[in-house]
C-alpha cells in the first residue's frame, strides 16, 4: 500500500507523542504495561494488554482470559494480583529504632522499573524483572 508522506510524518510523530502505546522489540507485557499505565493511566479495561497481544502475540488467544483468571481484571490489577516486579527489586524489610521502640520498615515495591531483560518474540512471559502470581493454580 502506497503510504503518502504526510501519513508517515503524521504516524512517526504520533510515535514520538506516544511512545508508551507500543510495545518495543522484545518487550515483555509486564514492563509495557507498567509504561503504558504510566503514560496514560489505566482506563478500567486490558485494552493495553489486548494491543500488547494483538502487536506482538496474535497466537496467545487465552491471554487476556488468562490474566483475569490471575484477577488481572484490568491493566493496572494485572500488575497487582497477576504479576509483581520481582522480589530482588523490592527494598528489603528492616528494623529501625524510634525514640527506644523498634519500627519494622516493610519491603516496598521499585519506585520505577528498571529497562525490560526482554523476552522472546511472541511469548506473553513477563521478563526477569517480574514474577508471576500464582492464583488458582492457572499462573
Ligand atoms: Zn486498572
Ligand atoms: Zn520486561
Amino acid at each position: 500500500m502506497e503510504r503518502s508522506i504526510a501519513d508517515e510524518a503524521e504516524s512517526y510523530l504520533r510515535g514520538l507523542l506516544e511512545e508508551w502505546a507500543v510495545p518495543q522489540p522484545g518487550e515483555c507485557i509486564a514492563c509495557y504495561l507498567d509504561r503504558a499505565i504510566e503514560g496514560s493511566g489505566c482506563d478500567g479495561d486490558l485494552r493495553f494488554a489486548e494491543r500488547y497481544r494483538d502487536l506482538v502475540a496474535p497466537r496467545a488467544t487465552a491471554l487476556l482470559a488468562r490474566l483475569e483468571s490471575a484477577g488481572g481484571y484490568c491493566d493496572c490489577e494485572v500488575l497487582v494480583n497477576a504479576m509483581q516486579p520481582a522480589w530482588h527489586l523490592w527494598s528489603t524489610s528492616r528494623e529501625i529504632e524510634v525514640d527506644g521502640r523498634t519500627i519494622v520498615l516493610e519491603a516496598e515495591p521499585p519506585e520505577s522499573m528498571p529497562p525490560c531483560l526482554g523476552v522472546r518474540r511472541g511469548s506473553t512471559q513477563p521478563c526477569r524483572n517480574w514474577h508471576r502470581m500464582i492464583r488458582r493454580g492457572r499462573w
